[in-house]
């Protein structure tokens, strides 16, 4: 039977990328995302792969969808915490509901799936969480609220690894750097070749540049590896 990966933002992006290259390395793949037919859409061109219509800033909805994929697809071998939103302002132009809202997805969200899939795991004492972060959690101009809840993201990660690592459980963080997706497409001309000149390998990463070392992190070739944070970006940070 194949293990199953649950991954959240999965009908596009990042986290399709992750979505493909774990189906293909033999996982049966839960998409979860909040748009029905996008989604069917995703998953209708991976194998074996199935989807759930997920908020992953609703504690309540979390709670029973993850009860769901326990029940009906299986034990979840694998969290990767991928869905994520970003509402740019400079400090002084920001509002409230852009604070809390990528704060909620991006930060809560997280906490929220750890919450209810980690008691299976521990149960099970094996299991594989990876979370998105993001290379701006160590700061930049416009997104306070994005590179806090990505730098929440690193604190979250590092003290689950901690609770869980005597549990054969293990939590590693990725930090993407500049990675092709609707969610860069969307940026000014300018602040897009802008972002370019910063990667010192030339190139935009592909959401599978990220999937493959999330593949990684779901393998047994990194069974020792856990509270990590792993920069993909072609030499963004360094
Ligand atoms: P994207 O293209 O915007 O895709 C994000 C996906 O997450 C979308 O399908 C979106 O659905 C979904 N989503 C949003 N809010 C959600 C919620 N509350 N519950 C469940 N799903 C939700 O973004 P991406 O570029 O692939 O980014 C994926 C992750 O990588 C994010 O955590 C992002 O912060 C991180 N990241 C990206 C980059 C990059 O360069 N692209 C760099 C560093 C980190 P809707 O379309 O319906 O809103």
């Amino acid at each position: 039977m194949r293990s199953v990966a649950m991954v959240t933002g999965a009908q596009r992006g990042i986290g399709f990328g992750i979505s493909q290259v774990l189906a293909h390395r033999g996982f049966s793949v839960v998409l979860c995302d909040l748009d029905k037919s996008a989604l069917e859409e995703a998953g209708q061109t991976l194998p074996d792969s199935h989807t759930e219509v997920l908020d992953v800033a609703d504690f309540a909805a979390v709670q029973v969808v993850v009860e769901r994929i326990e029940k009906t697809w299986g034990p979840i071998a694998v969290l990767v915490n991928n869905a994520g939103i970003n509402r740019d302002h400079m400090i002084h132009k920001m509002n409230e509901e852009d604070w809390d809202a990528v704060v909620a997805v991006n930060l809560k969200g997280q906490f929220n799936c750890m919450r209810q899939v980690i008691p299976y795991m521990r149960a099970r004492q094996a299991g594989r969480i990876i979370n998105i972060s993001s290379a701006s959690w160590l700061g930049n101009v416009g997104q306070a609220n994005y590179a806090a809840a990505k730098a929440g993201v690193i604190g979250l990660t590092k003290t689950a690894a901690r609770e869980l690592a005597r549990l054969h459980i293990t939590v590693n963080a990725i930090c993407p750097g500049f990675i092709d997706t609707p969610m860069t497409r969307r940026m000014p001309p300018d602040a897009f070749e802008a972002m370019m000149e910063k990667i010192p390998m030339g190139r935009i990463g592909t959401p599978e540049d990220v999937g493959r070392v999330v593949a990684f992190l779901a393998s047994e070739d990194a069974a020792y590896v856990t509270g990590e944070v792993i920069n993909v970006g072609g030499g963004m940070v360094l």
